[in-house]
């Protein structure tokens, strides 16, 4: 086995809730590109929690998919490594000794408030929204600072939110887009970190694994940009460093959408079957800045 020569980690980390498109192949792409460049290591993490969206199919699709693309990775859950599990869903009991010690810390606080509620308090129209992002999460709902926390049970059957530190300025310089800055509780209120069902939250989960699979950058599409000022503070909140940061332009289909899982005429699968080679795709990205 060749071992990386530098320190560079990077990782792939899809979800198995669709099938792969251009818009992964170009981001996954940019990404092995760094690692490659960096002459690093390149890790894939089956991003696998969502058990209401996540399909077993779609796992092998999406293995299937990159490998037929031509990517390589070092670790992930179908060639083992130093840090498996490789499926966030073997990671359940990190996330749960991460949640310990940020409940601990007094940093969270349940909240029984439901979407609906939200939403109503802040004003915002209900079905049909953009669902984009979540919505600030209103002050008046959360518990007075310092409040006593109940117990996390065994059980966890209420959402769990990390208190943000509000007014305050949080940045980061992004690889491809530079300066990024936020202000916590007016451009992003208190954020899951466990829901109710209890599943960890993307955030959570996330911010966990790239800490302990020791990534050095993250690179990911540019719809994630507002969850990586949360996923700052997670990293905070446990006192881990921060990788870097890169994000990729969004890809959009010829009416202007951006691109997505239920987008399938664009899907590796569909372009697969109509003959089109993965030469003819990654072709297309190939002199793109990364
Ligand atoms: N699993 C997420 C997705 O497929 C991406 C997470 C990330 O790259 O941080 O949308």
């Amino acid at each position: 086995m060749v071992f990386p020569a530098s320190s560079y980690r990077g990782r792939l980390a899809p979800s198995p809730t669709g099938h792969l498109h251009l818009g992964h192949a170009r981001t996954f792409w940019v990404a092995a590109e760094r690692a490659r460049a960096a002459g690093g290591a390149l890790v894939l993490r089956n991003e696998d929690l969502d058990a209401v969206r996540f399909r077993l199919d779609f796992v092998d699709a999406m293995l299937e998919d990159l490998r037929w693309l031509g990517f390589v990775w070092q670790e992930g859950p179908d060639v083992g490594g130093p840090f498996a599990p490789y499926n966030q869903s073997a990671r359940r009991s990190t996330y749960r000794a991460a949640l310990e010690h940020l409940h601990a810390a007094g940093l969270i606080f349940p909240c029984t408030h439901s979407r609906r509620d939200v939403l109503e308090a802040i004003g915002a129209p209900h079905e049909g929204a953009d669902t984009d992002d979540e919505p600030v999460y209103p002050k008046e709902f959360r518990p007075p600072a310092g409040a006593p926390l109940p117990p996390l049970g065994e059980k966890i059957s209420v959402n769990w939110r990390l208190r943000v530190p509000d007014g305050e300025e949080i940045k980061f310089t992004d690889g491809h887009f530079g300066e990024q800055r936020a202000i916590a509780g007016r451009d992003f209120g208190d954020f899951l970190v466990w829901r109710k069902d209890d599943v960890p939250s993307y955030q959570l989960a996330c911010a966990v694994d790239d800490a302990a699979m020791r990534i050095t950058e993250v690179v990911r599409g540019a719809d994630l940009i507002k969850s990586t000022f949360r996923q700052l503070l997670v990293y905070r909140a446990l006192g881990t460093t921060a990788p870097a940061f890169h994000h990729c332009p969004l890809m959009n289909d010829a009416s202007g959408q951006r691109l997505a899982k239920r987008h399938d005429a664009l899907s590796l699968r569909t372009l697969r079957a109509q003959g089109v080679t993965p030469a003819e795709i990654l072709g297309k990205f190939v002199g793109e800045p990364v």
